[in-house]
């Protein structure tokens, strides 16, 4: 049997960006900030002081990024907790939380959620029709890893 999570019309969205892209995703924002009023806002520190600032809402603030925000964010994804990751990362700076990127972009695949990290794919997220109703999305079975033979 297949283990279901229910997405609601109502999606929490978690929002991140790398300095160098903080100036992309808030323009990306304000463009799309009726679409944005619609959800609960998630973000790690710096990006969500932008944000609610420029949209005037209230967003659920995280630590920031590279003190642990990014392993929140994480964190809130294993639990099932975040629907879409909008994560404009910046392909041309290494960061000094890399780690905590490439895991934060591992639990986004490992738990099937929506992820966007550049513009393009943004906009063709928010613009799906199942962004408007209630969809329900596999979870991944990870049972047999959970119950194999460690020893
Ligand atoms: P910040 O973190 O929003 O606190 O700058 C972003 C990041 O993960 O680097």
């Amino acid at each position: 049997m297949k283990n279901l999570r229910l997405i609601p019309i109502k999606k929490t969205i978690a929002l991140v960006a790398h300095d160098n892209k903080k100036a992309d995703l808030i323009e990306w924002a304000i463009y799309n900030k009726q679409f944005l009023q619609e959800h609960n806002l998630v973000a790690t520190g710096t990006t969500g002081k932008l944000l609610e600032t420029e949209l005037n809402k209230p967003i659920t603030k995280m630590l920031s990024g590279p003190l642990g925000g990014d392993q929140q964010i994480g964190a809130m994804i294993a639990e099932g907790k975040i629907d879409v990751l909008i994560f404009f990362w910046d392909p041309m700076e290494a960061q000094p939380h890399d780690s905590d990127v490439k895991a934060l972009l591992r639990l986004g695949v490992a738990w099937n959620i929506l992820m966007a990290c550049d513009r393009a794919t943004a906009d063709f997220i928010i613009t799906s029709p199942l962004m408007y109703e209630a969809y329900e999305s596999n979870i991944p079975d990870y049972s047999k890893y959970l119950k194999r033979k460690v020893f």
